[in-house]
């Protein structure tokens, strides 16, 4: 046992004992929450790290404390890193989150009262597109575009063009939380071009995909901006990453910081570092392959066991099944159904959802967390089984007991990155 452990136990038992049954969930249960990920074991040694104990107000080369050498360092590679993996003219890897990452975008490049299009939240797009919960909602007027079940649940890009026109956006905005399907950036691009909008993409859910060459990359597309979480399929630390072209460069980097924010968080920037070079490798690219292959065998062998799924499918690394039309549980159900068998999951609204948000109409389902674990074809046929069989027998306790027992040998012979394997 490390010596932290040891410190730990001594010190604050109940801490230390959180973090032991967080590990052994972690260890044997099947994570399928999309937005998920193991990090790499060096990455949780740097946010473990001495660089925790900096402040770095500022950028390379012009910060507001001394004592940077080793920091500028650092967040020069990781901006360096990040525009040559997204092809991008420029970087800030500062963002805390996602959603302050998402603000200084908008609070940067716009005026409060500004047209923003977004995706609806019931239909994909995230609660930072200007849910009318979030503070961003308030600030900006968010029109709320939707996928159209006319068109197999995707976007129509017709109907785009016509509200544009109608509500002449600053920014047009696209990505998603829960959307199973690629998207057409070009099609965004030129509706934005018609009405005069800024371009921007939010790929926090499938940065790693695009990283890996799986998925589109909108860059390649002209979009003006592009934004990612580095903890998703990126599989790094806990944080943001914007992208964008070098004349919004200024604009973004003071939206950042002094605009939003205050000292960045070193230890998480050097383990983005880390991250954005293991990006870069043919294993990753390989890994972002296998993720999207073991989403579609997934998605493929619940269909075959009677589910019914949003777009009736997935090209990307998620899926949402309908369990009320599936199974008759609502998602929350399905959530503690699956949650007793050892399999996590998040319930999850579903296009126009008739449904409260805690017990929407679905589950979402996302395979980047078992492809880390090395899991493939014949586990994701198995987690079907498991879903399907729990979800049918309405949480039956012998049948629940039955799968737990199952799902747990399966994860012994997958272990966690940066969890030593149970002795
Ligand atoms: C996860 C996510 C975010 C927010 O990230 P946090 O780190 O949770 O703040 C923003 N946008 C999209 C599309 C996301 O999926």
């Amino acid at each position: 046992m490390p010596s932290f452990r040891n410190e730990l136990h001594l010190n604050d038992l109940e801490v230390a004992l959180a973090l032991e049954g967080e590990e052994r969930r972690q260890q044997d249960g099947v994570e399928l929450i999309p937005s998920e990920n193991y990090t790499y074991p060096e990455v949780l040694e740097l946010l473990g790290s001495v660089f925790t104990n900096k402040y770095s107000e500022g950028y390379p080369g012009r910060r507001y404390y001394g004592g940077q050498e080793f920091t500028d360092q650092i967040e020069n590679l990781a901006r360096q890193r990040a525009c040559a993996l997204f092809r991008a003219e420029h970087a800030n890897v500062q963002p805390l989150s996602g959603s302050p990452m998402n603000q200084a975008v908008y609070l940067g490049l716009l005026q409060p009262g500004d047209t923003i299009l977004a995706m609806d939240l019931s239909h994909g797009g995230h609660l930072t597109h200007g849910a009318p919960v979030s503070h961003m909602g308030r600030l900006f007027n968010f029109a709320r575009y939707k996928t159209q079940p006319s068109n197999g649940g995707a976007i129509d890009f017709d109907e785009l063009r016509a509200m544009a026109r109608n509500v002449r956006p600053k920014l047009v905005l696209c990505g998603y939380s829960s959307y199973p399907r690629d998207l057409d950036y070009a099609s965004f691009k030129s509706i934005a071009d018609e009405v005069g909008a800024l371009t921007m993409a939010d790929v926090s859910h499938y940065g790693g995909l695009i990283a890996g060459n799986a998925l589109r990359n909108p860059l390649d597309a002209g979009f003006d901006v592009m934004t990612t979480t580095s903890h998703k399929t990126l599989r790094g630390p806990r944080g943001g990453i914007v992208l964008c072209r070098r004349e919004f460069a200024g604009k973004i980097d003071a939206s950042v910081f002094p605009g939003l924010q205050g000292g960045p968080h070193m230890n998480v920037v050097a383990g983005t570092a880390v991250t954005l070079k293991k990006a870069s490798t043919p294993d990753f690219h390989a890994y972002a392959k296998l993720v999207m292959r073991n989403a579609k065998v997934l998605a493929e062998a619940l269909m075959e066991h009677g589910m019914t799924l949003i777009t009736g499918g997935t090209d990307n690394h998620m899926m949402v099944v309908d369990t009320v039309a599936s199974v008759g549980l609502d998602g929350g159900a399905a959530e503690n159904i699956l949650d007793a068998v050892g399999v996590t999951a998040n319930k999850q609204i579903i296009p126009d959802d008739p449904r409260p948000p805690l017990k929407p109409s679905g589950i979402r389902l996302g395979t980047p967390a078992a492809t880390t674990r090395g899991m493939g074809e014949p586990e994701m046929r198995l987690i079907a089984e498991l879903i399907a069989e729990s979800l049918r027998s309405k949480g039956d306790a012998a049948v629940v007991k039955r799968l737990r027992s199952n799902s747990v040998e399966m994860c012994r012979a997958f272990p966690v990155p940066g969890i030593a394997p149970p002795s």
